[in-house]
C-alpha cells in the first residue's frame, strides 16, 4: 500500500516519502501510501506509452484484450470480501456498501470486456473507384484522476472502456482513498494483464495531478471530481492539444408532485442522500414538494429521517463516516450555517453509540423550507444533508429544479402520463428519472453532466467513444 504499482511491479518512488493513510472511523492512522513525484508520473507515462506503442498490451487482438478484462472481472468477485473490507477501512463506508462496489467494478470489466471486440466502424458510400472505411481505433494512453468516494467503481467505470478500446493507462487515486484501487491494479496484473496496462501513482493532487495531465505522453484525460478542479484539468489538457472527460459534482433535485406514490418516493428519497454519506456525486440534494402536500410530505419524509443510523463499517447502518476530518468540518459548516440563517431543522440521524470519538462522524439532517438562493439550496454539500424547498405548479417546479449551475441528475415523482413526458423534457440533466433515482446504478447507462457538472460521458457503449479516434481510409482502386 505504501508503494505505486507501475510496469506490473510495487515501486517505492523517487522520494521514497510516504503520508498517512487515515481510517475515517477512527481518525487514525492505519497505514502508508507513497507521496508520488513529477518523476515517478513520467516513469508511469513511459511505461504506459511503451505498453501500448511496442508492449504485449499493444500486440494483443480485440478479442484477447476482451478476454483478460473478462478474466479481471472474475477475479475481482473472487476477492470481493477482501476488497470490501480494504475499501471499508479506507472510506469508512459500510460493509454492504463496500461489497456492492467490489460487486459494481467487477461488473465494468465484465461489460466492457465483452465490447472490446465490438467497437466497430463503417464504411461511407464515395466515389465508384475508392473504398472509403472509417475505423475507431485507441487513442493511446489514457490518463484518469479520481475522487475518494467511490474508489473501486471509478476503477472500473473510468479504466475498464479505455482498455477495452486497447489504451494503456495510468491512474492517480485521491490521497484519501488509494487502498483498494491499487489492490485492483495488483489484481489485474494477476488476472494477466500485460505490464503497463494499468500503472497508479499515489500523492498529492495539486502536485502530481497537473503533471499527469499536462504530460506530453498522455493522449486523454478522464477527470472525476470537483468543478474547481475540473476547470484546471481542462485548461492543462487544452495547452496540450489533447480532450478530457469532466465528470463534476452536483446539486440534484427530486421533484415531488401532488399525485406522487408516496410509498415509494419516501425511501427512495431518503436512500439518495443518506447513500455514502452523502458524499456521491449524483446524491439528490434537494427535494421539492408540491405546497398543497408539502406539510404530509415532510412530515412523514422527517419521520424517516429520523430512523436514519450512523455507525462505524462493520455495524453496517444506513451511513459511515465522512471521508476525513477535513470534509467533516465542512458538511458541519452548511449545517451550522442553516441553523445561524434560521431554516428549520426538521429531522435528524443518530450517532449509534459505541463509534470512535475521534472518527469523522455527522448526524444526517433535512432541513426546510429552504429559500432557493441559500447557500443550502444552491451548492453542493457533499454530506448527508438534504434541502427541502416548497412549489406551486409544474413550471415553478421547472424553474426551481433547473436553477442551480449543476445538471447531473433529476426526477420527478407524478403518476400523471403527459407530466412525466413533459419533466423528463423539461428538466435540465445528464439523467433524468420519473418514479425512481436510480443513480450510479446501471453500468449500460450513459452518465454525465451539463454546466458545472461537466462534459462527456462514461458508462454504457457510449464511453467507448471517448477512448477512440476515428480515423477515415481512403483507397482508390483504379482509375
Ligand atoms: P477533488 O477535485 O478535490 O479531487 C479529485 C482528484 O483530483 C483527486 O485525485 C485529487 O488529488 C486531484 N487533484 C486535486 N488538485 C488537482 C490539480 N490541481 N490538478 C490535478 N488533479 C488534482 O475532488 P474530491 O474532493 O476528491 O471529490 C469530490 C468531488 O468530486 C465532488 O464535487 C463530487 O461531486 C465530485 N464527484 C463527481 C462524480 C461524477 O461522476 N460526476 C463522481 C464522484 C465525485
Amino acid at each position: 500500500m505504501d508503494k505505486h504499482f507501475i510496469n506490473g511491479k510495487w515501486a517505492a518512488g523517487s522520494s521514497g516519502e510516504t503520508t498517512p493513510a487515515i481510517d475515517p472511523s477512527t481518525g487514525k492512522e492505519y497505514g502508508r501510501i507513497a507521496l508520488g513525484t513529477v518523476e515517478d508520473i513520467d516513469t508511469a507515462v513511459r511505461a504506459a506509452r511503451h505498453a501500448f506503442d511496442e508492449g504485449a498490451w499493444g500486440k494483443l487482438t480485440a478479442a484477447e484484450r476482451g478476454r483478460l478484462l473478462q478474466k479481471f472481472a472474475l477475479l475481482i468477485q473472487d476477492h470481493r470480501e477482501e476488497l470490501a473490507r480494504i475499501e471499508a477501512k479506507d472510506t469508512g463506508k459500510p460493509m454492504t456498501v463496500a461489497r456492492n462496489d467490489a460487486d459494481a467494478a467487477a461488473r465494468y470489466f465484465e461489460y466492457y470486456g465483452g465490447a472490446a471486440d465490438k467497437v466497430y466502424g463503417n464504411t461511407i458510400p464515395y466515389l465508384n473507384n475508392h473504398f472509403v472505411a472509417v475505423v475507431r481505433e485507441a487513442k493511446g494512453v489514457t490518463g484518469h484522476i479520481l475522487p475518494w468516494n467511490y474508489p473501486m467503481q471509478m476503477f472500473g467505470r473510468t479504466l475498464a472502456p479505455s482498455l477495452a478500446a486497447g489504451n494503456a493507462t495510468i491512474l492517480k487515486p485521491a490521497e484519501a482513498a488509494s487502498a483498494s484501487i491499487l489492490r485492483l491494479a495488483e489484481l489485474a496484473s494477476e488476472a494477466g494483464l500485460p505490464d503497463g496496462a494499468i500503472n497508479v501513482v499515489t500523492g498529492p493532487g495539486s502536485k502530481i495531478g497537473p503533471a499527469l495531465a499536462g504530460h506530453h505522453g498522455v493522449d486523454f484525460i478522464s477527470f472525476t471530481g470537483s468543478p474547481e478542479v475540473g476547470q484546471l484539468i481542462q485548461k492543462t489538457a487544452a495547452d496540450n492539444y489533447i480532450n478530457c472527460t469532466l465528470e463534476l459534482g452536483g446539486k440534484s433535485p427530486q421533484v415531488v408532485f401532488s399525485d406522487a406514490d408516496f410509498d415509494i418516493a419516501i425511501p427512495t428519497i431518503l436512500r439518495a442522500i443518506i447513500q455514502n454519506s452523502g458524499q456521491t456525486c449524483s446524491a439528490g440534494s434537494r427535494v421539492l414538494v408540491q405546497r398543497t402536500i408539502y406539510d404530509d410530505f415532510m412530515q412523514r419524509l422527517g419521520d424517516a429521517f429520523g430512523k436514519v443510523r450512523v455507525g462505524s463499517p462493520d455495524m453496517d447502518f444506513d451511513c459511515g463516516p465522512i471521508i476525513t476530518s477535513r470534509q467533516r468540518k465542512t458538511v458541519q459548516r452548511f449545517i451550522d450555517k442553516a441553523k445561524a440563517d434560521g431554516i428549520p431543522l426538521i429531522a435528524e440521524g443518530t450517532i449509534a453509540e459505541g463509534v470512535d470519538p475521534d472518527g469523522f462522524f455527522v448526524r444526517p439532517s433535512l432541513f426546510g423550507p429552504v429559500p432557493h438562493s441559500n447557500s443550502l439550496a444552491q451548492e453542493e454539500v457533499f454530506g448527508p444533508v438534504l434541502a427541502a424547498l416548497s412549489f406551486e405548479d409544474e413550471d415553478d417546479a421547472v424553474r426551481i429544479a433547473n436553477g442551480t449551475e449543476f445538471g447531473l441528475v433529476a426526477a420527478a415523482w407524478t403518476r400523471d402520463g403527459g407530466r412525466q413526458m413533459r419533466m423528463s423534457k423539461r428538466l435540465r440533466a445528464g439523467q433524468v428519472f420519473i418514479n425512481c433515482y436510480g443513480a450510479g446504478a446501471g453500468i449500460e447507462l450513459p452518465f454525465g453532466g451539463t454546466g458545472k457538472s461537466g462534459h462527456g460521458r462514461e458508462k454504457g457503449l457510449v464511453a467507448l467513444d471517448d477512448y477512440t479516434n476515428l480515423k477515415t481510409v481512403v483507397i482508390q482502386h483504379g482509375s
